[in-house]
């Protein structure tokens, strides 16, 4: 009895998993690619370790961004300006 899974979907690379990880996490690759990268990542220890990493530095570049930046002083840069084109005398 042959899986007609297995025979749809290829064994993938450790190449493959590494490149397809990003869009794997944020859910751009096809149905296809992503029942292959599960298929891989249950088999291979080292890609699960990897795709797990990946996942976790990603959450942590989303928490940074979530972060406030200070604002720039756009405010006193333009009374700066402002002052120094009326306070010219012609
Ligand atoms: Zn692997």
């Amino acid at each position: 009895m042959r899986d007609p899974l297995s025979a749809k979907a290829p064994a993938v690379t450790c190449e493959q998993v590494a490149a397809w990880a990003s869009a794997y996490l944020d859910d751009h690759v096809g149905d296809e690619e992503k029942v292959r990268v599960v298929l891989h990542l249950a088999a291979c220890a080292g890609c699960d370790a990897y795709v797990k990493q990946i996942a976790a530095v990603g959450r942590m570049v989303a928490g940074l961004v979530r972060l406030d930046p200070p604002a720039p002083p756009c405010e006193q840069l333009r009374l700066a300006f402002t002052a120094k084109q009326t306070g010219r005398t012609g």
